[in-house]
């Protein structure tokens, strides 16, 4: 069976209105056309990151967006610290390495939230020389939602950026860019936005642009003095820019802006804790603990006795359900549900279904329609 239903964290189903609306021929990106659509992208995605920041698009995926952060922050040599409890913030660390920058890598446990105190030690002993710390907001490999203002708030020296994946969080959860002095914060079009994939935004503060012109690494495509540029005095990209995306990330912009930014993250919320309860019900473990989960995604250890793969095989093929697997250390032991953009209580509630159903099927006890019966009436009523 074709996919129905992609619980996934990321590439996310995109309405077919949104389709249809990218389809829309093409435009000359060097005229008016795009000018105006340009600063129309522009004005709406500083309202949902909470920012005066300037805001920049890229063709590229949210990975590309994460180093652009770094070649256009920090020097070779710069002490960075990099946050890692799950495979993203390995990600973070891994690009700064690539480009020699001396990364104090920080452990925190996968599938929990980092321990402030010892954060706070590493960035005092570091004081003035610390250039920069690197985050993901919702770490999407293990759904834990990082504390993205208290970290920020450890920081002793100005001299620190903070750079911050909210890849599978913005539009999801609350990001208040300039409250919590980000300094750089990126996302991806395949998120919570619900759009193909292939554009990231990026937003700096005026601090990191300060950075920028000092920053000594290798770029060019990354160059963020050069999109800088071109925003300032034509409205323009300096590449080629995914047009469509641009179209399609201007309706989504509009109708997130219409239905109310604090409204979609309460949806957002309100359905994560739906399938909590459900997946509570049905008698199966949760890798994090409520306090730190996110919003988007909802990481499930795997029941003894089920053989993953044979899970997720029977979920796609019988019932066009894919769910996501688990990544780096957690491979295998964990399966995911992505609940992020469109989703509304049925598409999760359906995906409930499947995933009993299969259940049985692979001999695993547990009372079909438990999990649904949990879900309809925390929707029902719990919320
Ligand atoms: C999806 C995701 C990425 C990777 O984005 P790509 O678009 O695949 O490059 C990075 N960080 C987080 C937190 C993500 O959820």
């Amino acid at each position: 069976m074709e996919t129905k239903y992609l619980a996934l964290p990321g590439p996310t189903y995109v309405e077919p209105d949104v389709l249809l609306e990218m389809s829309k021929p093409i435009f000359n990106h060097r005229n008016s056309k795009f000018k105006e659509l340009l600063i129309d992208v522009t004005e709406k995605t500083k309202k949902l990151l909470m920012t005066e920041n300037e805001v920049f698009f890229l063709t590229s995926s949210g990975t590309g967006a994460m180093e652009c952060a770094v070649v256009n922050c920090f020097s070779r040599g710069d002490k960075v610290l990099a946050l890692i409890n799950g495979s993203f913030g390995q990600r973070f660390a891994d690009i700064a390495k690539q480009y020699e920058v001396e990364v104090i890598e920080h452990h925190g446990t996968w599938g929990k939230g980092f321990d402030q105190e010892k954060i706070k030690e590493i960035i005092n002993e570091h004081g003035d020389s610390l250039k920069g710390i690197t985050i993901v907001h919702c770490e999407t490999s293990t759904g834990v939602l990082n504390d993205i203002k208290s970290i920020s708030e450890l920081r002793v020296s100005e001299d620190t950026l903070l750079l911050v994946d909210g890849i599978s969080s913005i539009g999801a959860e609350s990001v208040e860019t300039d409250q919590w002095g980000i300094d750089v914060i990126l996302t991806g079009s395949q998120k919570v936005l619900a759009l193909p994939p292939g554009l990231a935004i990026i937003a700096f503060s005026h601090k990191a642009l300060l950075a920028c012109e000092n920053s000594k690494l290798p770029k060019y495509y990354w160059d963020i003095k050069t999109y800088r540029k071109f925003y300032k005095e034509k409205k323009e990209t300096p590449y080629t820019p995914a047009i469509p995306l641009y179209t399609g990330l201007l309706k989504q912009l509009k109708e997130l802006e219409s239905k109310g930014f604090e409204k979609e993250i309460e949806k957002h919320k309100n359905i994560s804790n739906m399938v909590r309860t459900a997946i509570r019900a049905m008698g199966l473990e949760l890798l994090n603990d409520d306090h730190v989960s996110a919003n988007t995604v909802t990481p499930i250890l795997v029941p003894e006795g089920i053989d993953l793969k044979e899970m997720r095989t029977i979920l796609l093929k019988k019932y066009g359900v894919d769910v996501a697997g688990g990544q780096g250390k957690l491979e295998g032991q964990i399966f995911r549900i992505g609940h992020l953009g469109n989703v509304e209580p049925l598409f999760v509630i359906s995906v409930l279904a499947a995933l009993e159903m299969t259940l049985k099927e692979l001999g695993h006890p547990l009372e079909i329609g438990t999990g649904v019966k949990a879900a309809q009436e925390f929707w029902f009523d719990g919320k």
